[in-house]
């Protein structure tokens, strides 16, 4: 796992957040995708009213980068506006491990960027589903 300086990463996922859309939970996340030729993309949550149809920042930034044909992530940031830094859920954590093997994953308060964490992909879910 090769780490990266985060700070940027971490700043635009911060405002991503901004961007989510969170009603019901209050719960505003945004995350940052570094890809392997050094293109960022973010995303926030968006949450629905059927509330399992709701969708968290990780999986909008990754599937936003398939989408631009990008399968090969070198790191990513998830900051949320809470007090607490957050934390990828399962779903999150196996979508990531479908693209990724080991990156660093980047975790922060927005109000306090610079006590990120930092955590290898590979630790998040060590066992996770494979065909
Ligand atoms: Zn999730």
């Amino acid at each position: 796992m090769k780490l990266i300086n985060p700070v940027k990463l971490l700043t635009d996922a911060r405002t991503a957040a901004n961007c989510a859309y969170a009603p019901y939970s209050k719960y505003r996340v945004g995350a940052a995708l570094l890809t392997a030729d050094d293109t960022i993309f973010t995303g926030c949550n968006v949450e629905n009213s059927s509330y399992g149809l709701t969708i968290c920042a990780e999986r909008v930034a990754i599937f936003s980068a398939i989408s631009a044909g990008k399968r090969k992530f070198k790191a990513l940031a998830i900051v949320s506006k809470g007090k607490k830094s957050p934390s990828p859920c399962g779903a999150c954590r196996q979508v990531l491990a479908e693209f990724s093997r080991n990156i660093p994953i980047y975790f922060a308060s927005a109000s306090a960027l610079k006590k990120f964490r930092c955590i290898p992909s590979a630790d998040l879910l060590p066992e996770s589903f494979k065909l």
